[in-house]
């Protein structure tokens, strides 16, 4: 139905005024970590990479979630380090816990099979809440209101290349509002189901909210039969929040009917292939940004610029031969193939 031209869509962005926390032209822009308070030295580890290839040029504000209370000493340490302002979160119980629908016992009963399997993080409770909050909550902080972009970067990770241009710009200059750097397969036994109900979600149930210029053959090799697994590496995620909360994309809605079968503790759905899943057919493929040459690492793969010149402007300290991001177990090259791009030239994002 058409509608007013006058009406403002719909928008969570649009309900208040965005409250501006940089006076240049910037956006409001931060870096998001979940982490625990036993985490400090990986955290440490993170920040002091971060700021040296990246933040330290921008200063970019860094906000510290947890779901216990961060400590004195966790906070002190990370603040010191820190180029830009610092925030500190103690998530509301609720965003790390059982929603109502879930039968604890079941769930326990699930955990204790998992991992007699031997299934990734298959016998833990904490991994699922953190799955589910990555998932379907932590957009909906208060804290985040006014927040446009964020760069998820975890604790333990490496950024082994300089990071010479503002990658939060770049992407609001370039309308892109889902980013990524490693993509690869999934365990398919943590989420034996997921697939089917993705696919009646959006296929049966809402063929409308998919994008007509999608991303679907990077998640399916059969024309929809199966998942192939590949997914975006979330612990590496820059995003725009839009693309969660505003209801005209409908992330939220599929969020609430996946939690609704509760497959985030009947099995062990992660936060990477339910992002990957939404965001590949919600968005336009061009939404969707690969962020190439950061030397990132995240236990056990490894990104390394392939190509000699650009790794030593980039001043990388990593070794091109561990690369993992154009291994061919790495869904990166198929991101590139199914949709017909170009496969990025890596020196054109050197600012000389
Ligand atoms: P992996 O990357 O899949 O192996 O999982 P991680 O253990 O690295 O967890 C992903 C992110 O969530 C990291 O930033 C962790 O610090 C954070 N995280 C995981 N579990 C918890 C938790 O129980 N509490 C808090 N505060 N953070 C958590
Ligand atoms: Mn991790």
């Amino acid at each position: 139905k058409p509608e007013p031209e006058s009406e403002p869509k719909s928008s969570v962005q649009d309900e208040k005024p965005v409250e501006k926390f940089y006076t240049d032209d910037r956006g409001n822009d931060i870096i998001l970590s979940l982490v625990r308070n036993e985490e400090l030295d990986g955290m440490l580890q993170s920040i002091r990479q971060f700021e040296r290839r990246f933040n330290k040029k921008y200063h970019y504000d860094w906000w510290f979630v947890n779901d216990k209370k961060f400590t004195e000493e966790f906070i002190n340490g990370t603040s010191n380090e820190v180029s830009g302002n610092v925030k500190y979160i103690t998530l509301p119980k609720e965003f790390f816990d059982y929603p109502d629908n879930i039968d604890r016992g079941k769930a326990a009963k699930v955990r204790e099979e998992m991992g007699k399997k031997k299934i990734a993080y298959g016998a833990s409770e904490s991994y699922r809440f953190m799955c589910r909050f990555n998932s379907g909550l932590f957009y909906k902080l208060p804290e985040l209101a006014n927040v446009e972009y964020y760069w998820r970067v975890e604790p333990y990770v490496k950024f082994g290349c300089d990071i010479n241009y503002d990658v939060f710009q770049h992407m609001r200059q370039n309308d892109k509002l889902y980013g990524f750097a490693m993509a690869m397969g999934e365990d398919q036994k943590t989420i034996p189901t997921l697939w089917e109900h993705t696919y009646k979600y959006f296929f049966e149930m809402h063929p409308e909210l998919v994008s007509k210029r999608n991303n679907f053959k990077f998640i399916s090799d059969d024309d929809g039969a199966t998942y192939n697994g590949c997914h975006f590496w979330t612990n590496f995620e820059i995003a725009h929040l839009k693309i969660f909360k505003d209801p005209s994309y409908g992330y939220e809605s599929y969020f609430q009917y996946l939690d609704s079968l509760g497959g985030f503790f009947y099995e062990r759905w992660g936060d990477a292939p339910v992002h990957t899943l939404a965001f590949s057919l919600l968005l336009d493929v061009d939404q969707i940004h690969f962020v190439p040459d950061t030397g990132y690492a995240h236990n056990p793969n490894q990104d390394c610029p392939r190509d000699n010149p650009l790794k030593e402007i980039l001043r990388c300290n990593c070794q091109a031969s561990k690369d993992f991001t154009w291994h061919r177990w790495s869904c990166v090259s198929k991101f590139f193939d199914v949709n017909g791009l170009q496969r990025p030239d890596t020196l054109s994002q050197v600012k000389k």
